[in-house]
């Protein structure tokens, strides 16, 4: 338990006081209207009654109280019968009746009984208000707990970029004065973005190991509230304890709940204060603070500008799906734990999980282990992997994974197209890397560098790009057959026609058109027909002419074009450079 805050604690003081003093002021009113008071039995009543001793008796809730001639007090529990009442009226004794209970004290107490849930729910209320949700965001602070992290970076197989990456922040956190002493700026907030169940959370925790500081772990999603400013509070309070716990890491998962864009309603004020104060508390993070923030998403472009401005989450690292290495990795640190028979083969199993992340391969691990016990073994053989696979497959139904051996090829071919035509093509965006590792519903992808930010783009790049779009498309052709082609290409082609007509309407780069402006919705803009018509020739042609661009490259190249797609089945991802020497090598074969 942490200390709970003082300024709770005062508060509480200052209830308690009040409620004493209200106390002792209504005992002493009672004393005062009913002076010292005998408690009589019913009988000691009856027979002073009887006696004459009695001038006037209240009924209320606690009893019987009398008033004797001379002004004495009595008090008795008693039955309120018919005859009881005869007897008083019969000797001319004054009664009456009091609805409550009297008396401040039990007064107090029967009304704060009926009270009690208002008040509770007022309390908790105000106490929100006039902290300004300091009280319940406080509180909740505690789920932000440091931990001693078994995990050190040999745990995490398979991501190495991403361990180099995080090896700075680790140096830092070890020794952060030498840091700050070489006037070193290191980023203080780090964005991994990838996939679920790639590992994030596991690196984090293992660069809070490896530098032997606290790790503080929390979720985007705890930050979400209902009430203006709680999530703000939250926020807060976490950084505070963070701070606290310097050097340390803290960790933010999902961090798109928290800081995700700005909505254009204006009814997101508390999502907007809490987004803000995130940002506060990154900027009051000043260089040496010797707090690192690691915040995961899976979805970097869902955040909000703002988010990964300089000096906040300025450094993004992607953790990616594993490739068919980085899956024999992770299945050698998962299985490292059980006893394989010997016909277990781990690259076979990691050539037969395309598409898995790091957390279905421990699962995978888990489910062969478990199938082998069912059986009544302890070793685990490859019967049990293969049982294991069917089980996960069954429970997240993905297409890719019961990919087929053709799908694959025609797959690994379609961005060999690609990549290739992207390294023939000069003028295009550069290659980044080539994968076939299925993600989402894209079999494969090629992934370009725009070089810069570009304000104008030349019409020369423009067909190239287009000629790079219907590359896949053009291989699958050139190697399946017209029959065989795919429906993979229709991203391709919505791209490749969307550039297309852009040139023709709104870039004056058809002579066809000229130059005019056909671009924009403005439904005032009455086309006709005729030029309708021509734009979409024209739109048609540039198209045809990047695929027979791209045929044309292939079709010269396709020594390439095997080459790239055998390494792509091999090894599934491609740098731009290995895809760069691939098709190098042709050149030098030709030279020799
Ligand atoms: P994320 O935060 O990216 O969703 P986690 O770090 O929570 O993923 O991973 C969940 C589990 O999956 C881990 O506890 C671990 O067992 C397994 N796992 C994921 N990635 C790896 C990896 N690269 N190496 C080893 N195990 C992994
Ligand atoms: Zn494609």
């Amino acid at each position: 338990m942490p200390p709970i805050p003082k300024k709770y604690l005062t508060a509480a003081a200052v209830v308690a006081a009040l409620l004493l003093g209200w106390f002792a002021f209504a005992a002493w009113t009672d004393y005062a209207r009913d002076g010292a008071e005998e408690v009589a039995t019913y009988s000691d009543l009856v027979a002073a009654a009887e006696r004459g001793d009695i001038a006037s008796v209240t009924f209320r809730g606690d009893g019987a109280h009398a008033v004797t001639p001379d002004g004495q007090r009595l008090r008795a529990v008693v039955p309120v019968t018919d005859d009881l009442l005869k007897e008083l009226r019969g000797r001319k004794i004054a009664i009456a009746f009091e609805e409550e209970a009297g008396g401040l004290v039990s007064g107090t107490v029967s009304v704060l009984e009926k009270l009690a849930p208002f008040l509770v729910i007022g309390l908790l209320i105000g106490a929100l208000l006039l902290s300004g949700g300091q009280f319940l965001g406080g509180s909740r602070a505690t789920r932000v707990r440091p931990r001693d992290t078994g995990t050190v970076f040999a745990d995490v197989a398979g991501v190495d970029e991403a361990k180099d990456e995080l090896r700075e922040t680790v140096e830092f956190l070890r020794d952060p004065r030498r840091f700050a002493m070489a006037g070193a700026r290191v980023p203080k907030g780090i964005l991994l973005v990838g996939p679920p169940g790639t590992g994030k959370t596991m690196l984090a925790k293992a660069a809070a190991g490896e530098a032997g500081v606290p790790f503080f772990t929390v979720s985007g999603s705890d930050f979400v509230e209902m009430f203006v400013g709680l999530g703000a509070a939250r926020v807060r309070s976490v950084f505070k304890t963070a701070r606290a716990a310097a050097p340390c890491l803290l960790f933010i998962d999902e961090v798109d709940a928290l800081a995700g864009k700005r909505g254009e309603s204006n009814s997101h004020s508390e999502r907007e204060q809490t987004l803000n104060q995130l940002l506060v508390e990154m900027d009051g993070i000043v260089n040496g603070g010797e707090v690192v923030v690691i915040a995961a998403t899976n979805r970097a472009e869902m955040l909000d500008p703002a988010v990964t401005r300089p000096g906040r989450f300025d450094r993004h690292i992607h953790v990616a799906l594993p490739d068919v290495a980085g899956r024999e990795a992770i299945l050698g640190v998962h299985t490292g734990r059980l006893h394989l028979a010997p016909d277990v083969c781990v690259r076979t199993v990691a050539r037969g999980t395309p598409g898995f992340s790091g957390a279905e391969l421990a699962n995978l691990t888990n489910e062969a282990a478990l199938s082998a016990a069912r059986n009544g073994r302890v070793i685990v053989g490859m019967a049990d992997f293969e049982a294991a696979k069917d089980r996960v497959l069954m429970g997240n139904e993905r297409r890719s994974l019961a990919l087929s051996n053709h799908e694959r090829r025609l797959t690994a071919y379609h961005e060999a197209g690609h990549a290739l035509v992207s390294i023939r093509c000069p003028e295009a965006d550069p290659i980044h890397k080539a994968t076939i590792i299925p993600r989402g519903r894209a079999l494969g992808m090629v992934v370009r560098l725009p070089e810069g930010d570009r304000v104008s783009v030349s019409r020369a790049k423009l067909l190239a790009d287009i000629a790079v779009a219907m590359a896949g498309r053009a291989a699958e052709d050139l190697v399946f057959g017209p029959d065989a082609v795919t429906t993979g290409a229709e991203a391709d082609f919505r791209a490749a026609t969307d550039l297309a007509r852009r040139m023709v309407t709104a870039w004056g780069m058809s002579d066809a058109i000229g130059y005019v402006a056909h671009a924009g919705n403005d439904p005032a803009v009455v086309r006709s027909e005729r030029t309708a018509w021509r734009i979409d020739e024209e739109v048609r042609r540039i198209t045809d002419e990047g695929m027979e661009r791209a045929r044309r490259i292939l079709a010269a190249d396709r020594a390439a074009l095997e080459r790239i797609t055998a390494a792509l089945l091999e090894r599934e991802t491609l740098s731009g450079e290995e895809i760069g020497g691939l098709t190098e090598e042709e050149r030098e074969t030709e030279a020799a």
